[in-house]
């Protein structure tokens, strides 16, 4: 093993003065209706649900709750809406979608800040990651609309017809372009549904699609909550769902849809498992263990969740993750230093408490640094679970929280073996300087996403879905394309 320093000086007890990102610049109305058809309209029972800041638990804004009879006219107005969308030329499509692309570019700024407001993440991610790779979504798949001929040699595609989309909270406009761009290339229609707890910036995308004159019914934005999504599953004039959220709901609209005509993707949970070697840079892999779990709290499908250090190399990996963890900054998501802003829901935040008390339980040894959470709002401290094993409830679901959970292993035989040893398989992560135990790991890791020496790095023009309980399909790159098309 090369020698490492073996002590860190991470406690230099640096002082940051506050950097807060101005919200002078944004514009929330106080009431959101539904987007349907071209017109932002009133639902039908007039029932409106308040999204709250989950940094300080205030009331953001009003937001429509669309009901089974809103979901039939945005179905409706996608279905008047397919024919001469689908028979636009490939060109003019792409035109559109390069539009909303530019304007979500022009107007990032406004979009970081709702972002970080309204589920919590904090701005440095929202301004760097979340909005730059939504508006690289557009334009990639923009760049594909006039050459699906290529893109299936032969094959002629044509659109399936009207897509249902349901999205999760974690990454709201990131999961909507993931979900738009995709479609709108391929000369299909939309019906979108954010999650209940962060539906602004998909509403703020509606005034994007209808600032640069998308024609009226191509994209039906609409909010509500499960009720809401299972409406849109169950419409009988749908062709396509595409659902990203939670295993058991992706369970559920299986069944739903099973023996009808709709085609369906499904993108689900995870647990990856992130492969520490002893041969590996190990300074870089605490930042990349640090980056793949603390990521966005830790709400992320397909987070390092799951920590395999290799024995030799346990104990100073240990010692320098503490550390680490120790100077993280927690709070205010809008301010710049934030690297782990406020956890998105009080369910959520109840189901990572309920999962610690569970490891505690389970008889696991926690480490958490001691920080000073903010009194309102829903926090929780980034926390280590180290002493557990396979049978771990910890170690075996998904916690979508700041939770990681910590193993050892001798061989590459027996890390693989514990790597594969769950019902998920969307994401894994190997740290070794050596590329041959990169190939070996990631040919036998049963993960959609491998990453080596790095975590949680995304690009539109790269596939991304899971294996098992993950879900089936694949969003990005060219084969994000195929769940949208039919062929002759
Ligand atoms: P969720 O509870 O499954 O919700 C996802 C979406 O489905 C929300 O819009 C939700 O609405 C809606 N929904 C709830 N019940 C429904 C039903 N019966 N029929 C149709 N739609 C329904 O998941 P979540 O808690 O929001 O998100 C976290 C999960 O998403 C995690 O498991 C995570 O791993 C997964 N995820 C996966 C990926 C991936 O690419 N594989 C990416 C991100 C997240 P409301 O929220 O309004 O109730
Ligand atoms: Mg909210």
């Amino acid at each position: 093993m090369r020698n490492h320093a073996t002590n860190t000086t991470f406690k230099a007890s640096w002082k940051y003065s506050e950097a807060p990102e101005s919200t002078d610049h944004i514009q929330i109305k106080k009431q959101y209706d539904l987007y349907i058809d071209g017109n932002f309209v009133k639902p039908v029972k007039g029932k409106y649900v308040d999204t709250i800041n989950p940094s300080n638990d205030k009331k953001i804004a009003g937001v429509a709750e669309a009901s089974a009879e809103d979901v039939d006219l945005a179905v409706k107005a996608a279905r008047r809406a397919f024919k001469s969308w689908s028979n636009l030329s490939g060109r003019e499509r792409g035109k559109y979608v390069f539009r909303i692309a530019r304007l979500i570019q022009e107007r990032a700024r406004e979009f970081a800040v709702i972002e970080s407001l309204d589920g919590g993440k904090p701005i440095r991610e929202s301004r760097d990651i979340d909005i730059p790779l939504a508006a690289n979504h557009f334009f990639y798949y923009a760049g594909w609309a006039d050459k699906l001929a290529y893109a299936f040699p032969n094959r002629h595609p044509k659109p399936i017809g009207v897509a249902g989309q349901i999205i999760p909270w974690n990454f709201p406009l990131l999961m909507a372009a993931w979900k738009i761009a995709p479609a709108l290339a391929t000369g299909n229609t939309v019906v979108l549904k954010p999650a209940e707890t962060t539906p602004l910036t998909a509403l703020k995308l509606a005034e994007v699609i209808q600032q640069c004159g998308l024609p009226k019914g191509v994209v039906n934005i609409i909010t509500g909550a499960g009720e809401t999504g299972a409406s849109i599953v169950n419409h009988p004039d749908v062709d396509k769902i595409a659902f990203t959220g939670s295993t058991e709901v992706g369970k559920y609209i299986q069944k739903a849809t099973a023996g009808t005509h709709k085609k369906l993707t499904l993108e689900l949970g995870g647990k990856g498992a992130n492969i520490i070697f002893e041969d590996a840079a190990i300074d870089q892999a605490v930042e990349g263990i640090i980056n793949a779990i603390f990521f966005n709290q830790g709400h992320v499908c397909c987070a390092g969740s799951r920590l395999f250090v290799q024995e030799s190399a346990a104990d100073l990996v240990i010692r320098k993750l503490k550390d680490r963890i120790d100077t993280l900054i927690i709070g205010d998501p809008l301010d710049k230093n934030t690297d782990i802003g406020a956890i998105n829901s009080k369910k959520q935040l109840e189901t990572i408490q309920n999962y610690i008390a569970i490891g505690l339980k389970e008889g696991a040894e926690i480490y958490q640094p001691k920080c000073t959470l903010p009194k309102t709002g829903n926090w929780c401290a980034p926390t280590l679970f180290l002493n557990v094993s396979q049978s771990h409830r910890i170690v075996q679901e998904e916690i979508f929280g700041p939770v990681l959970v910590i193993q050892t292993f001798r061989t590459i035989d027996e890390v693989i073996e514990k790597a594969n040893n769950t019902p998920y398989g969307l994401s894994a992560g190997v740290w070794t300087q050596k590329g041959s135990k990169i190939f070996h790991l990631t040919q036998n890791l049963n993960a959609g996403v491998v990453w080596a020496n790095t975590f949680n790095k995304f690009d539109p023009t790269s596939p991304f879905g899971g294996y098992k309980e993950s879900g089936y399909g694949r969003e990005g790159g060219l084969h994000g394309l195929k769940p949208y098309v039919k062929f002759d």
